[in-house]
């Protein structure tokens, strides 16, 4: 309702607009409103951090006038899936997102986020950030608080001390609940619980976004699971970073997008996100380990690597994880991308990594080297086991976002997946304006709009009257991505100015002092800001 009446209000200001009441005009836009309609030429005015106006010839002065000369003007783009607690205080510029034209990104992902949440917000709002800031609330970090790292049912009392706390993230500004099941102790979750949790956050207007058990052999019924769980849960439900994962289940998105249209079909609001690259990235224990290794933590995983017999049954799983999963059935597909025990390994492939050790290049021998990089403290990998058709066939499904699942990068600090700096222009370099895979307002439409809606931002994600000037400017023709998997400390190309809550946070070339970023909060939190 506050909403409403901000937005009349805001209508009402810009029909009373006088000459010279712009602070910012930018002239002959080719505009992509984010709807996915087709761009038309126009100017828009931006009074405070508001467009007021948008018509095909402003001709009122303003503080600042931009001439964007016929390049593309489309609403900043929104990335729903980013690990970006990790580096945003380090950079609060966050420049490889900026740079693309993001402004809004999206932390707690994967069943991860920072708990509580209200601290973490609290320090962010006293820290000058640029882009804008939102979180999920994570079902891995509250059971890592309530239960622990064990693979058991939770009891009735912990169960009701998690709802609370997801209640609690709610209330704190979370947009609903996120899940890594992939992962440890999200794996040892049974369904049911999920749903039971998910329901909380359900009522209190958030989603469910799940990075799911299994993106290898079981990715159909992990599919099946996260349209479950919202249809249990009754809340919107999200695949996020989809992708099918080992040479051997390649082709499974023709099943798995089915099951998404099924459940479409017949009401079930279950969406995707995805990034455009052919590799992922985790840590090498999540992807070359088995997770029964994994239960209760660090120190018995280490127990259990010293015990001989143990030992050579999670050699023989990490052997067939390098096989037919993650490792992409070949040590080289593995790289390392950052390993805090040895820095210098950041960017070594597997191969090259167990050829160092003296060990002849197998699986078997890739395996060791695998869990000697565990017991040394571990590291962040790379893993190229994705087939550009089934990316392909993920990205123009009419149920697909973008989100990165990137990070904001320390420019230079190790060898990190190049989805940081690239993934929103690779999308509209490569994807629309090389491969013509899909029309450019509809690659827009997936930046801005669908995720705006997802979260529920009524006032972003669409270049119109009233709605926030989150805006990014970028010539169609140049628009690209230049960070590689070699060198991923690249910056976007093609965009020229980018704009946040109404301010000039990029332009030609360079970041400028602004920081104009806000922390935005969920549904259920009362004061907004
Ligand atoms: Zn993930």
């Amino acid at each position: 309702m506050r909403r409403l009446v901000l937005c009349l209000f805001l209508a009402c200001a810009a029909l009373s607009a006088q000459p010279g009441d712009y602070d910012l005009l930018l002239r002959n836009g080719r505009i992509v409103d984010g709807t996915g309609s087709p761009w038309y030429r126009g100017d828009v005015a931006i009074a405070g951090d508001t467009i007021v106006k948008i018509a095909p010839a402003i001709t009122q002065p303003a503080a600042r006038t931009i001439d964007v000369g016929g390049m593309v003007v489309a609403p900043g783009f929104i990335d729903i899936h980013t690990h970006a607690r990790r580096g945003i205080f380090q950079v609060p510029t966050a420049d490889n997102y900026v740079r693309q034209g993001v402004t809004t990104i999206v932390e707690g992902p994967d069943g991860s986020s920072p708990l509580p949440l209200r601290p973490f917000f609290e320090k962010l709002a006293a820290t000058k950030i640029t882009p804008n800031f939102a979180s999920f609330i994570g079902q891995g970090s509250i059971r890592t608080a309530v239960v622990g790292e064990a693979n058991r049912q939770a009891t009735p009392d912990e169960l009701e001390k998690m709802r609370r706390m997801v209640r609690e993230g709610m209330e704190d500004g979370a947009f609903g609940l996120s899940s890594g099941l992939f992962y440890v102790p999200g794996t040892f979750t049974p369904t049911a619980e999920v749903v039971d949790l998910a329901r909380e956050a359900g009522r209190m207007g958030g989603i469910y976004i799940s990075h799911m058990r299994d993106e290898a052999r079981g990715v159909v019924d992990s599919v099946r699971e996260t349209i479950a769980i919202g249809e249990q849960a009754g809340l919107p439900t999200q695949v996020t970073h989809h992708k099918i994962i080992g040479k051997m289940y390649w082709g499974k998105s023709i099943e798995t997008l089915k099951l998404i249209d099924e459940a479409r079909a017949r009401g079930v609001d279950a969406t995707i996100d995805a990034y455009p690259y052919t590799a992922s990235s985790t840590s090498i224990t999540a992807a070359l380990l088995p997770a029964w290794a994994q239960e209760g933590g660090r120190q018995e995983l280490m127990k259990r690597l010293d015990n001989p017999d143990t030992r050579e049954k999670i050699k023989a799983e990490s052997a067939a994880l390098i096989r037919n999963e993650r490792g992409g059935g070949d040590p080289r597909n593995v790289v390392a991308a950052s390993c805090r025990f040895d820095p210098s390994l950041a960017g070594k492939n597997l191969a090259e990594i167990t050829a160092k050790r003296g060990l002849s290049v197998t699986i078997e021998n890739a395996a060791e080297t695998a869990m000697w990089m565990v017991m040394e403290g571990g590291c962040q990998g790379i893993f190229h086991a994705i087939s550009e058709e089934d990316l392909q066939r993920i990205l123009v499904h009419p149920a697909t976002m973008i989100g990165s699942d990137g990070e904001v990068a320390v420019f230079g600090e190790n060898v990190p997946h190049p989805r940081s700096y690239g993934t929103f222009v690779r999308v509209l370099g490569r994807y629309v304006r090389e491969l013509k895979l899909l029309p450019l307002e509809t690659a827009v439409q997936k930046m801005s709009a669908f995720p705006a809606q997802r979260l529920g931002l009524p006032d972003r994600g669409v270049l119109k009257q009233g709605l926030k000037a989150d805006i990014a400017i970028f010539d169609p023709a140049r628009v690209a991505d230049t960070a590689t998997f070699e060198k991923p400390h690249s910056y976007a190309a093609g965009v020229s100015t980018v704009i946040i809550n109404g301010e000039v946070v990029f332009d030609k070339g360079a970041m400028t002092a602004a920081r104009p970023g806000r922390v935005i909060y969920g549904p259920a939190r009362k004061e907004q800001r």
